[in-house]
């Protein structure tokens, strides 16, 4: 019986560059790595509706338009992602927004060198992300399971 912590959910989308670059495996493998419980996983394309909702607080920025080109020229990879304070995780899994000064060992860090095009996003806050989970699934794309390796990844009074 998991408790509700471990069953935080955030949102990771794998931006156009990586998906060019073929780094799907790579960036998929170490949220895996990490111990993260994989709840969710599509490829899409995004409209301008989604993406207007998804980056509203860049809305008035002069790069908005560029970046929203960018995040349609080809599809993304969104992943949903599970576990204890998940969102805080991942963000530090990611690193910062500008690549090539993120912290070595980082996704962006060791991945990236732009600040556009820096592989991955990641909810920023346990609010937004519940709004962002929400946004890119449908209730029955998220899939609840036992994932046995929690055992090992957890202590016992952690879950
Ligand atoms: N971005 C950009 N130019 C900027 C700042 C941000 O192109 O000066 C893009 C970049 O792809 C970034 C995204 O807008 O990842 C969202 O920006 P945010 O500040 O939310 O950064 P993040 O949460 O992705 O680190
Ligand atoms: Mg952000």
């Amino acid at each position: 019986m998991e408790f509700d912590g471990v069953k935080e959910k955030t949102l990771v989308l794998i931006k156009p560059d990586a998906i060019q670059r073929g780094l799907i495996g790579e960036i998929t493998g170490r949220f895996e790595r990490k111990g993260l419980k994989l709840v969710g996983l599509k490829m899409m394309g995004l409209d301008d509706e989604i993406l207007k909702q998804h980056y509203s607080h860049l809305a008035d920025k002069p790069f908005f338009a560029g970046l929203a080109k960018f995040m349609k020229s080809s599809p993304v990879v969104a992943m949903c992602l599970e576990g204890l304070e998940v969102v805080q995780a991942v963000r530090l899994l990611c690193g910062i927004t500008k690549a090539r000064t993120a912290e070595a060992g980082s996704i962006r860090g060791d991945l990236a060198m732009s600040v556009s095009c820096n592989v991955v996003h990641a909810s920023d806050s346990v609010e937004n992300a519940k709004l962002e989970v929400s946004r890119f699934f449908d209730e029955k794309e998220l899939h609840g399971y036992t994932k046995s390796e929690y055992e090992h990844v957890y202590a016992e009074d952690e879950m």
